[in-house]
């Protein structure tokens, strides 16, 4: 691709032209197969490839800086775009060496990040651009606009760690997964895939991190859930992760799954029963804590008929009464404006 040298141009323009070189490297660069070899060896087809434009960021400084080599102004706007770094002399290069591009982009379609992964072991293993003035991973997921363009109402979307895993879920026609940037999934995050789709399924890595990555989006999740929302957990297998899993079992197999998961009370009572190992005071002062954060009254209302059931309670005004318990609408009321802590009469139950 020819690199138009105006000024004028903007960041995202500039986004689109890295975009377009990289792809560009993995049709015709000397050591193009490097790339190529790699994709095969992940199992990539060509049309998932060409679907997420994926490229290939060559070995060496100065790939991408090369091509703005009489242009200090537009090397400025690459240094702002997260594509060049200056060392402490002053010296630019590129960011981006001998890894696969994922480009990412936002809701309509602009790039404005890309996550680079090295070509077998190698640290870091997924380089991704830094907050830039149009890129602020928290607010951004990969694969949404992607999904979009498949899907103008999604009735499900599934949230997913990596790129890769969003990339080959979608080859094997899983087309609605998208990945938060990074490690835990923020509330905007959460917030703009809620917007998206009726119905929104965690589906993070069989491993302790990915549990603990599903609790912490619950966690998140609680006090943003507005009626109607419904947000699921899906768990894998030890050791596996959705790209895995998907070329493991299939999608019909895959999607069976996603039908079986987790609600959100019951990840919820599983995890702190498990927690609180028998111990049901603890239990009841857990959930009491998480129960009160969440604003949508009906699932407060649905936790605490649950909770009470958990401990032997015959309704949840038994509950409520034990706990001084005020729900999100009592705290609008500046009289009752109370927290929980320190309030009710102490628990007690066999
Ligand atoms: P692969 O299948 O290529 O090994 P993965 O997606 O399974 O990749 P994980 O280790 O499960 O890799 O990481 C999940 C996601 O977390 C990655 O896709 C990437 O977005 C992010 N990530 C992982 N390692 C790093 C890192 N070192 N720096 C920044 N982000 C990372
Ligand atoms: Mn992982
Ligand atoms: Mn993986
Ligand atoms: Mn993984």
């Amino acid at each position: 691709p020819k690199v138009d040298h105006a000024l004028s141009k903007d960041l995202y323009q500039l986004m689109e032209e890295a975009c377009n070189f990289y792809q560009a490297q993995l049709r015709q660069h000397s050591d193009k197969e490097k790339a190529q070899n790699y994709l095969e060896y992940r199992g990539l087809s060509s049309e998932v490839v060409e679907r997420f434009n994926i490229g290939f960021a060559p070995d060496g400084w100065d790939n991408l800086l090369s091509r703005y080599r009489d242009n200090q102004g537009l090397q400025e706007k690459l240094l702002t775009a997260g594509m060049l770094i200056a060392n402490d002399n002053g010296k630019r290069y590129d960011r981006f060496r001998d890894r696969l591009m994922f480009p990412i982009r936002d809701r309509r379609g602009r790039v404005i990040g890309f996550g680079g992964r090295v070509f077998g072991e190698g640290t870091p293993k997924y380089l991704n651009s830094p907050e830039t003035p149009i890129f602020h991973k928290g607010n951004e997921l990969y694969g949404l606009y992607e999904l979009k363009l498949k899907h103008r109402n999604p009735h499900r979307a599934l949230i997913v760690e990596g790129y890769m895993d969003v990339v080959a879920l979608a080859q094997y026609g899983v087309d609605y997964a998208v990945a938060s940037l990074g490690t835990s999934t923020t509330a905007e995050q959460l917030q703009l895939l809620q917007r998206s789709a009726q119905e929104v399924v965690c589906c993070y890595d069989g491993d302790r991190a990915g549990k603990e990555a599903a609790w912490r989006a619950l966690e998140t999740a609680l006090p943003l859930l507005k009626p109607g929302d419904k947000l699921k957990f899906m768990f894998l297998e030890q050791g596996e992760d959705p790209d895995s899993t998907v070329r493991n079992i299939g999608k019909e197999a895959f999607e069976h799954h996603i039908e079986q998961s987790k609600s959100l009370e019951a990840f919820l009572f599983e995890k702190l029963t498990e927690d609180s190992a028998g111990d049901k005071s603890t239990l009841a002062k857990q959930a009491m804590a998480l129960i009160e954060k969440v604003k949508d009254e009906i699932l407060q209302n649905l936790l605490l008929e649950n909770l009470a059931h958990k401990l032997g309670l015959n309704s949840s005004d038994e509950l409520k009464k034990k706990f001084g318990f005020n729900s999100q609408a009592a705290k609008a009321n500046p009289l009752g404006a109370k927290g929980l802590k320190g309030r009710g009469t102490p628990l007690r139950l066999a």
